[in-house]
């Protein structure tokens, strides 16, 4: 087949969500997988979506394998490593306010950067590589630099590589690492999509206008700051459009806006090569996903017509 490759790295969990009566239900989910997920949902057939990571040799790396295959996301790049498990974590609910716990210090996913030639075969055979802040937090800093390596020798060939910065302060050992690695994230990537809400929490932007600047001399051509019910701003090799949130009824879990925001518009992004149509057909996809419980919602609820 002549077609195109999507690669999404990072790390996938298992989730334990509440089920009523003290069951807990048990799914998979993660940012980039996230992504991956609403990539291969929106892309055409001519384009095949993989994610990269690295698994272990349990049942419950098997099931996720096999999850992500069911949902047509290919696994041939997911390094197997002895004796590791998944990491997982629990959604709590309390009051109807969510709350977080999280199994994953000793995760397979953290040394998915581990054998560099694994990962320079999946980032080679890809034409866009999408990865983000967390991908590069989970990892030991020795590996974040070798991923970030293979990173810049992808845009450097001319593939298209997006970087979505999501911020997570605890992930990281202190400020300094964290606001040092994003920058070098991004300085990495040609398309950086950031979250305002995050970006002015930990980096003190005080506008969008200044998170567009902080990443434009960075080095990023391309951003698009995302900024929940308040819309995105772009700005495309210099040009500014202003895309709006479309309006929800009822908001149910905005778990996953971003991500799928993110695969959306990466899809059309890629058909077209138009950004605000892209961004409007993205708006439409995480408008579907925050009225959804979860966060993967499956194709036949986005609204993709046809
Ligand atoms: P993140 O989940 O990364 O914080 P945002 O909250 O900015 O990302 O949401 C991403 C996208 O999801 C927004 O650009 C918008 O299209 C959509 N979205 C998020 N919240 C809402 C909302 N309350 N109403 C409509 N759309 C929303």
């Amino acid at each position: 087949m002549s077609g195109r490759r999507f690669l999404s790295i990072g790390e996938c969990m298992v989730e334990l969500s509440q089920a009523g009566d003290g069951l807990l239900r048990k799914g998979f989910a993660g940012d980039t997988f996230n992504t991956a997920w609403y990539a291969r949902a929106c892309l055409s057939a001519d384009w095949s979506v993989d994610y990269f990571t690295a698994l272990g040799d349990d049942a419950m790396s098997d099931e996720m394998v096999a999850f992500a295959e069911k949902a047509g996301i290919g696994t041939s790049l997911i390094r197997r490593i002895r004796g590791k498990t998944p990491g997982l974590y629990m959604i709590n609910l309390k009051d109807g306010e969510r709350s977080f716990s999280y199994w994953r210090d000793n995760s397979a996913a953290r040394s998915l950067a581990a054998d560099p030639d694994s990962l320079r075969e999946a980032v080679e055979s890809a034409d866009v590589v999408y990865f983000s802040g967390i991908t590069l937090a989970i990892l030991p800093q020795e590996d974040a630099t070798t991923l970030l390596a293979e990173i810049r020798r992808a845009k450097a060939a001319g593939k298209l590589v997006v970087f979505d910065p999501n911020i997570r302060p605890r992930l990281w050992s202190s400020y300094d690492v964290m606001h040092a690695t994003i920058s070098e994230g991004a300085r990495s990537s040609v398309l950086v999509m950031p979250s305002f809400d995050d970006e002015a929490a930990h980096f003190g932007d005080d506008s969008i206008e200044a998170t567009i600047h902080r990443y434009k001399a960075l080095g990023a051509v391309n951003i698009v700051v995302k900024n929940g019910a308040d819309g995105v701003r772009l700005n495309f090799g210099g040009e500014e459009s202003f895309v709006p949130a479309e309006k929800v009824k009822k908001v149910v879990d905005t778990t996953s806006a971003g991500d799928s925001f993110n695969g959306a518009f990466l899809s059309r992004y890629l058909e077209t090569g138009d950004a605000p149509t892209a961004a409007r057909f993205a708006a439409a996809v995480a408008a579907r996903v925050v009225s959804e419980h979860g966060a993967l919602v499956v194709k036949e609820k986005l609204g993709l017509g046809g």
